[in-house]
Order: C-alpha cells, then structure tokens, then sequence
C-alpha cells in the first residue's frame, strides 16, 4: 500500500476540513471486527481520497447516495467532493493484527483470555476505521464499542458501559488520527484521582498482582509528574481524564495517546528488578505526559517534526522525573542508558540532521526516527535549554501552547516563540546543530612539558560550527578536578601535566564523539576503585563503550576498565547497562542489540571469567536482597563461564537474600542454552511450571539458542513467515538465534538471510518489518563474505526502503565489529 506522500497531505488540507468523526466498532468475534464510521467534513471542490485498510468494505455512501464499493483499492478510496458540507458513512471488515499495529489482538497463555489494542502511530488508523490519515487534519471523536460481556473498554475521552456489552464514550477533543485508541478485554484496572483529574492503571488480569504493588508508586509519579507540568507550561491538562494502560506485544516503550497511554507490558513487574528499571519506567510515564502538551495539545503538522516532538518529550521527562519525583538520578540514568544509542546514529553512514530531513512521506520518516531523534535531539535542546535559561524557554512554549492549541505547528513556530520571548537570533545555533549531521570528534591531544589542546574534528573535514561547553576531569592524584571548558575553534589549549589522566565530557552534556587518549586509558582501570562521583564514572561508562564502537579502544582496554569498576559502582543501572552490552546473550532491544564486548575481544574466556568474578564481587559486596545486588546478580549470571552457578541459581542455593523468581530463572536458562547446558525437555518442563506470557518468549529465546540445527531451523521457519509468529516472538527467536562462536551452525543461515530477506514484505509489513529484519540480521558471522553478500543486496534498487535502511545499519554494525577484531587480535 502507497505511504502519503507531503505533497498529497498538502493537497488534502488545503481540500478539506474534517468536522468530526462518529466511529462504531463490533469486537466480539476473534479474526476480524466491524468498523461503521460517519464523517462529517466541510470541503472546496476537487478530488481527494479516504484511507481505509479494510479486510471488506461493505458499504460507503456519501450524503445519502451509494458508492459504488469497487473504486476501493490500495488502501485508499477515491472521492470527488463539491464545495460545501458532507456526510461520509463507511461500513468495513477489519481484521485483528497480532504485529502490534492497528487493532492487536492477544490472547493469553496463562488464562486463555484475550486482550485487545489500537495503536494508530505512524499510519494504522485506516485499518480500525476510514480516515483522513495524516496529523493535520485533526477533529473531534465519538466512540461506540460493542464488546464481550467481560471486558472493560477504555478510550481516549470517558466513557461508559450503557448496557452489557455495550460502550459509549464522550466526544474527545480535536485528535490527530494517529493518537486515536481504544484499549479493550478483561483487563484489571485501578482508580484514583488528583486535581480533579480522573487517573487508571491498566494490565491484563493474570500481571493484576503485580500492578496492584506498584499502583501507589506510578500514581505518585502521575502526581507529582502533572503538578510540575502545570506549573511549568501554565496550561492545564487538557484531555479529561488519564488512563495508562500496559498492553501485550507493544513495539514501542510507550505511545502518548490522549488520555490513554499505551505501555509496553514489560513495565509491570512480574519479577522482582534493580532500581534502574523503576527510573527507566517513571521516565517514561513522565515522557508521555509531556507529550499530552506538546505533541497532543499542539501536533506537528508533518513527520518530519517528530524528532522535536520526541527531543521535547525526552528532555521535560527526564528534567520533571530528577526534579519532582523520587528518581533523583534520572538524568544521570538518561545518559549511561541511551547517550551510547545516539552516537553510535549519529556516527553511521545513515546519519541524517535532527530537522529538515524533509519526510517525503510517512515510511521514510519512521526510517529516520531513531537515535538521532531521541538522544542527540534531547542532547541538543538540553544544550538550548540551558543557553537560554527557563525563563526565556518556557515563556516561548507558553506561548507556543496558546497560539497552536488543539492544533498543528512546526518547529519554525517554536522557534520563533522562543525568539519573541527574547532567545535572540537562533539561526547560526540551528543550523550548526539541527540542519547538520553527524557529530565532531573531540580529542585530548597531549602537546608535550604539561599542555595539551582539544582537538575538535568535524565528520566532513570542514571547519566545525558547533560551539559547546565541555567538562574536562583531571585526577589530582586524590580525586578528580573538573573545570568547564568553552569549546569554540578546532583547537583549545588545556592545562594537563605530563602523564595525568583526563576524562573529555566529564558531565555527560557535550554531544561529541571521544575517546580516551592513551595515557588515560592506561590508568583508568586502577583509578576506577577510587572514582566515586556518578557523573564521571557515567562518563567513563559512555566513552568505553564508544571507544570499542569505533574501534579506537582496544576491547581487552576496555575490559580492564569494566573490571576495575563494577565491583564499587554504586548504580544498579551502569552495571545493568555494562552487563548487557558486554555479553551476547542479552535481551534485544532496538537500541543496543548489534553491538556487544564479548564477540570482540581476544581472549574471550579469559574476559568472560574477569567480568563474571567483578559482577559476583558486586553482588557479594552489596547489601543481601539489594536492588543492587539484584542488577549485579543479572550481570554475573550473564557472564556465567560455566553451568556451576546457574544450577546453584536455579536450586536456590547460589547468593543469601537473592530473590529467584521467574525472570531469575529465565535468565539463567538463557546462560544455560548458551553454554550448551540444557535441552528442550529441560526448557519446556520449566515452561509448564511457569507458563505465561513473558515465560513464554524466555523459552522461544532459549529454543532459538540451543546450539543443534533442529533449533535454527524452527527459528527460521518463523523468520520467512512458514510459520506466523507475533512481533514479540519474532524478537525473541531472532536476538536468541545468533550466537558468536556457532559458524559452523549459522553461516548457511547467514547465506539464506540475504536470500530470502526480500521475500518477507510479502507477509510482514511496518513495524515488525524492520524489526524482523534487524533481529535476524547475521551480526555474529564476522566475516567479509557477509558483508560483501550485504552489499549485493543493497545495489538492488527494488529492496524495500525499511529492509534497505536496517541492512545500512546492521551491516554497519557488522564491519565495525570486523575492523575491531582486525585492529587489536
Ligand atoms: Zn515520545
């Protein structure tokens, strides 16, 4: 199906204006649902279309007449409108999704009871009912449900069960198509109330539990999070009530629906976590708060503004959790999380500028949605932020939220408010650091009898514009000294003596890609016992794993400094961010999956062993039961360098005070699979005690592991679609498949992904595409024969853009993994 291009968006606005939308959905049978919907709109004369994604369209008529339903094809039905007001009324057949778009259907392991969810972003509205899709052309909804006599149904505005089965809910305020949900099924909700606005928790009744413990802590959050936003934007909320709903399968870590915000489900937790997790977690539902103003309240008019909708999202977020909740350390916890994410983007061959990147139309966009517009858009507009002071900022997104309220704006509209509310001239900061990629290379260069200069490299050679204040650290011989240093030309002289260690970005602010010089990181792995402040160790956490990326530290460097310090980091999300980037066996997630330690480095079991005995020393030392504890457990386990361990883990026997709860165990039996040391009778008996949702994809991990080709080649089978899997599966299977080390199990399948890759748009399409693509991408086959099959399939111009975009990255992840083992073995 054709993804809108700006210019038929343009078209489509200057056509017509949407009055609003009356939508009846009937959810009771299991493959496809009902979809009636009415449309109201005002328009000029001309010729237009309606999205529809539909299994059938049964009806459409327009002010009364019949259509004839024929015209209906690729997902778009042609209308020729007069000038005046008209009535659309579209009757389809949708189908259930299990791919986490749309309207995602799942069902249950541990009660066989189904759950239902719509998630329209980027353009999945059209197959829950018939839309104008872009973000707009915004109006007002009216929701009807037909459910199954136990389920709740909740939506973006209030609503209630009239008669059994039977929902009706108010009408929203102006929405965007692409924020318009609804989430529906027996799922457990939890009430509250603060300053008049009616608050829900949501999960699927088998996790109720587990939610009821946290409720008074997400609440609390909710709380303070909406106190702090009303004080800072001075506009209230302005979407009735909130719901925040946990639902199956969900792609992304959250979606800012009005009113109802989807999460992933990993957010309620079933099994006990480190501290790190509940940080992560609060951040979250901070950053989906901020999105309720700045997103919902004012929308981007086009896609290519979503990097600013996300930057602003990131940075309020992070700021309100540090300042008005209990998780103090979140800026801190932003930065060693997802700074690493954003370099690694911005320094690849795909990278893109944060703004004006065009969007031609809505699938090339969601390509560019990605490090750069999270975490080096948050980087740079804290950079802002700071230059001009809150007054200066929040008085312009004041009236930014006044001007465009329940309506659209671009980024120029907020620049110019930040510009009448006295920023001054923002065009040379703009243009240096959001209409230019990639990032400068900023290295201490030592020039002999006690100087040494920063040397600011831009990634084209040319003369860098970007000026910024960068934190320089220098060891005293007691402790670290940091001094801000004002970088403005390619070369700033520094005082550092002969043979002090200095750490470049020592407070984790500058956007700049650094390694450590060699004298430096010589001493770092003894300094790190006697490092305490948790920004510099956070910087130091940041640089080692760039410098690897890069290939400009050599991984044995960067072990030592892992060992040197893990056993007194007192944060239990360095050690979890370290553990997971350093093995090949941890979960996937988008940001981090391609790039681990372990697969680099020389003497691989002499490392492995180093790293378990530092995590194991960490858990030792910390308190007994500890979220610390906890999280250094997770690392060791992830390290394991033989079963011993994992067997005393599973018979509760390994660690006083570790609580060895399902995810525990999982863990362990993925460390198991890796090593060899388990089966599939062993793994499907664990999974019959312990079966539910999340047990399940731990087990489809594990199976996908076990080094015997039965194993790769019933993951394979789910990878070309011969056997349908959801999106969550399709993860799973595909970051538990590849293993460094198992060529000799992997490498046909290495050949095969290039083969068959372009054969999976015919049964995968949006996100889970790329996902598909990305997790089944052969990153542990090392070798130039992959990357030069790699290159074949990318000089065909007919690949699907998607699949072409992660094969750039993941191929690029690849050959940086390929150039480190040349580099330094
Ligand atoms: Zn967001």
């Amino acid at each position: 199906m054709p993804s809108l291009l700006l210019d038929e968006a343009r078209a489509r606005f200057d056509l017509l204006t949407v009055t609003s939308y009356d939508v009846t959905l009937d959810l009771r049978e299991e493959e496809t649902f009902t979809s009636r919907t009415v449309i109201d709109l005002v328009s000029h004369s001309g010729d237009t279309f309606l999205d529809l994604k539909a299994r059938e369209l049964r009806a459409i008529g327009l002010d009364g007449q019949q259509l004839p339903t024929d015209a209906w094809s690729d997902g778009r039905y042609p209308l020729t409108l007069t000038e005046g007001e008209h009535q659309l009324e579209v009757d389809a057949v949708m189908g259930f999704r299990n791919d986490g778009e749309g309207l995602h259907r799942a069902v249950d392991p541990a009660d066989g009871r189904a759950y239902v969810y719509q998630m329209s972003f980027m353009s999945a509205a059209p197959s829950v009912f018939a839309c104008f899709d872009q973000p707009d052309i915004k109006a007002p909804y009216t929701l009807h449900v037909i459910a199954p006599e136990d389920w709740t149904v909740v939506a973006n505005a209030a609503g209630e069960q009239v008669e059994t089965g039977r929902w009706e809910f108010q009408q929203t305020q102006p929405l965007s198509t692409y924020f318009v949900t609804l989430v529906a099924g027996p799922y457990h909700r939890i009430r509250d109330e603060h300053d008049g606005i009616p608050l829900g928790l949501l999960c699927r009744s088998s996790m109720a539990a587990a939610l009821d413990d946290d409720a008074d802590e997400l609440f609390t959050t909710t709380k303070q999070c909406f106190d702090e936003f009303h004080r800072l934007f001075g506009v209230r909320y302005q979407f009735g009530k909130y719901d925040q709903a946990f639902v199956p399968d969900f792609n992304a870590a959250a979606m800012e629906n009005p009113g109802c915000v989807t999460f992933r489900e990993a957010y309620v937790f079933t099994s006990k976590v480190p501290r790190g997790l509940r940080v992560q977690r609060a951040a979250c539902v901070a950053h989906e708060m901020a999105h309720q103003w700045f997103g919902n309240l004012v929308s981007p008019r086009w896609w290519d503004d979503l990097w600013l909708n996300e930057a602003f999202a990131e940075y309020m977020g992070n700021r309100v959790t540090a300042e008005a909740t209990e998780f103090t350390e979140a800026v801190a916890w932003a930065a060693t999380a997802r700074k690493n994410w954003g370099l690694t983007a911005d320094a690849r061959p795909s990278t893109h500028p944060v703004a004006g990147n065009g969007a031609l139309d809505a699938d090339s966009a969601l390509q560019d949605f990605d490090g750069i517009s999270y975490a080096k858009g948050h980087a740079v507009l804290t950079q802002l932020a700071h230059r001009l002071g809150d007054d200066v900022f929040f008085s312009g997104v004041r009236d930014h939220f006044e001007r465009h309220r329940f309506g659209n704006a671009t980024m120029h509209d907020l620049f110019g408010a930040w510009e009448r509310a006295g920023a001054g001239d923002l065009n040379t900061w703009t243009d240096a650091w959001l209409r230019t990629a990639g990032v400068d290379r900023i290295d201490l260069v030592r020039t002999g009898g006690g100087s040494a200069e920063l040397v600011r490299t831009s990634p084209d050679g040319v003369v860098s514009r970007r000026a910024q204040a960068v934190a320089l650290a220098r060891w005293d011989g007691e402790t670290w000294s940091v001094d801000d240093i004002q970088v403005d030309e390619d070369r700033t002289a520094v005082g550092v003596g002969p043979g002090v260690a200095a750490v470049v970005d020592a407070d984790t602010g500058a956007w700049a890609d650094i390694t450590f010089d060699d004298v430096t990181a010589a001493q770092l792995a003894g300094l790190m016992p006697r490092t305490v402040d948790p920004l510099i160790r956070s910087a130091i956490w940041i640089t080692v794993r760039n410098g690897v990326d890069h290939a400009r530290l050599d991984p044995a460097a960067a072990v030592d400094i892992l060992v040197g310090g893990i056993p007194n980091e007192e944060h239990d999300f360095a050690l979890t961010a370290l553990s997971a980037w350093a093995g090949d066996d941890g979960e996937g997630t988008h940001n981090s999956v391609h790039w681990k330690l372990l697969p680099v480095v020389s003497d691989r079991a002499s490392a492995e062993r180093r790293l378990y005995d530092a995590f194991l020393a960490r858990a030792t030392s910390a308190p007994a039961g500890s979220e610390l504890q906890l999280a250094a457990a997770q690392g060791a386990v992830l390290n394991a360098p033989a079963p011993d361990p994992l067997r005393a883990l599973l018979a509760n026997d390994w660690l006083p005070g570790l609580t060895v709860d399902s995810g525990m165990r999982w863990r362990a039996f993925k460390r198991l699979a890796s090593l060899d040391a388990t089966d599939l009778d062993e793994l499907d008996k664990a999974l019959a005690e312990d079966n539910d949702a999340k047990s399940q994809l731990a087990h489809a991990w594990c199976r996908a592991r076990l080094p015997d080709p039965e194993a790769k080649a019933w993951a394979w089978r789910r990878f070309t679609g011969e056997v349908d899997a959801t999106n969550y599966e399709i993860d799973a299977i595909g970051s538990g498949m590849w293993q460094t080390g198992r060529d000799d199990l992997l490498a046909p399948y290495a050949a095969r992904y290039f083969d068959e890759l372009p054969g999976t748009t015919a049964v995968r399409s949006g996100w889970v595409l790329g996902d598909a693509a990305r997790f089944f991408f052969p990153i542990s086959v090392m070798t130039d024969d992959t990357l030069a099959r790699r290159d074949q399939l990318l000089a065909d111009e007919s690949l699907n853009p998607t699949l072409r975009r992660v094969l750039m990255d993941a191929g690029d992840d690849l050959r940086r993994r390929i150039e480190t083992v040349r580099r330094y073995s």
